[in-house]
């Protein structure tokens, strides 16, 4: 696989290239404002001391403090986490918040970890890098294994560190921490607010339009029900396990029993809980593999789940008049060239999945004022963002004739690009 930075930094110099970019913000723009790699030891249950490795890449903040999740992974690499931080300024800035891009993480697999040891070491990563964040310098967030309950840890670390209260310090906290209402839905609506967008552009009614979702957790799962509820048809969702493709329709909450009764979504098409043999492998409802739903005859494709699922290997096999990147980079470089060239519309991800970074500075901004919003609030604001940001990457797309992706990462580039020539010249 390719180096995520690079690829970063090939999307950078594609966008710089549309836009004619200054070269001296270009060369700014080329690598992250700060990195920090810590040493994290941490005293096990046994006794012994085990040392982590932590980092913080801070990107940029030409437009307000830092923002951008931690996380814990075994996989976790300093480039990883520089292209990570690098996506968070884009995301930002496409959405037009006042926040910049960051990103963190440990080398660690935390499923190995007591939670006395992951309390320990949450901690141990604070009181490394707390002089270098705060609320108006750096706001973490959780992202892959990390939790409110860890963002509790490293709030009350880092303001034990500080001397004083500084609630605004990092966002994904529990409700009772000074977390936001909305944040559970926020990615999913966030992303359905855009959808309600694109439908307009192309003429797509609800009652007529398909959608498939892969990956039914927290985004698809709350994508898919809130698309039903707007009349959307859903004819397929997945999980780990595989999904169930029905031709008719498929009833969310029905399929959510049948998990909750311990069987997979291929069972919805029996009713009842089976097992993968008895599945039905054709006809109008049948059991697909996580590789099938992708190549599904529907309008709407919302993957939801993992990294690179369309690939060189599969993108000219994807049926979808429309892609709507809901996980964080479905789709590899590769990929996106040939759907492109297929003339499938793909909403990426730094704008699709947006809301949910955009709910994080809401809970940010609660917190430096000492608010307390309702959700009611929280979706009020959240909506006219992600419907003006829609449209601001949609007339760019059509300003240069570019993909959405491409009219996104220019629009955020223009907006960053634009605050730095104000330092610059000063
Ligand atoms: P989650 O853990 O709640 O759900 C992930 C879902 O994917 C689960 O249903 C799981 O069963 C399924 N899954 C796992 N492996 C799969 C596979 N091979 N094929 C199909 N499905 C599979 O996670 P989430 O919070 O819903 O996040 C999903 C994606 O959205 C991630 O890429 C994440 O980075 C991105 N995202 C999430 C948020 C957020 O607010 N939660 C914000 C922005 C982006």
């Amino acid at each position: 696989m390719n180096n995520p930075f690079e690829n970063a930094m090939s999307q950078l110099d594609k966008a710089a290239k549309i836009m004619n970019l200054d070269k001296n913000i270009h060369e700014i723009l080329k690598q992250p404002d700060r990195i920090l790699t810590v040493a994290v030891p941490v005293k096990m249950d046994n006794g012994e001391v085990k040392v982590f490795t932590g980092f913080r890449s801070q990107f940029n903040d030409a437009l307000g403090p830092y923002k951008g999740g931690i996380r814990y992974h075994h996989n976790v690499s300093l480039d990883e986490v520089k292209a990570l931080s690098f996506w968070m300024m884009v995301k930002c800035a496409t959405v037009n918040i006042p926040m910049g891009g960051g990103k963190g993480g440990i080398i660690v697999n935390s499923k190995e970890l007591s939670q006395g040891e992951l309390e320990r070491m949450s901690r141990g990563y604070i009181q490394k890098i707390w002089r270098n964040v705060g609320a108006q310098i750096d706001v973490p967030a959780p992202d892959m294994y990390t939790t409110p309950t860890i963002m509790g840890w490293m709030q009350d670390e880092f303001e034990k560190l500080l001397g004083h209260a500084d609630p605004g310090f990092i966002t994904g906290k529990a409700i009772k921490d000074g977390g936001s209402e909305g944040r559970e839905t926020a990615t999913a609506q966030g992303g359905v607010y855009v959808v309600r967008e694109l439908a307009k552009k192309l003429g797509l009614k609800p009652n007529e339009t398909t959608v498939a979702v892969q990956g039914m957790g927290n985004v698809g799962g709350f994508m898919a029900k809130i698309l039903a509820s707007d009349g959307y048809k859903i004819v397929a969702i997945s999980d780990s396990k595989g999904g169930v493709y029905n031709e008719a329709g498929i009833d969310i909450a029905k399929a959510e029993q049948i998990k909750k009764d311990g069987g997979m979504l291929g069972c919805y098409c029996l009713g009842t809980v089976c097992s993968l043999e008895q599945m039905p492998k054709d006809g109008p409802c049948k059991h697909v593999s996580n590789e099938e739903i992708l190549e599904l005859p529907v309008d709407i494709l919302v993957p939801a789940a993992l990294e690179n699922q369309i690939t060189a290997d599969n993108a000219h096999k994807i049926k979808a008049k429309v892609v709507v990147e809901m996980a964080n980079g479905p789709t590899t470089p590769e990929a996106d060239e040939i759907l492109k060239e297929r003339g499938i519309i793909l909403v990426p991800d730094v704008l699709a999945n947006a809301g949910g970074v955009t709910v994080s500075y809401f809970e940010w901004d609660q917190n430096v004022k000492n608010e307390r919003w309702t959700e009611a609030d929280v979706f009020a604001k959240l909506e006219p963002i992600m419907i003006q940001a829609f449209n601001e990457v949609w007339e760019t797309k059509e300003k240069y004739n570019i993909t959405m992706r491409e009219g996104a990462f220019v629009k955020a580039i223009e907006r960053v690009a634009s605050k730095m020539k104000n330092k610059l010249s000063s």
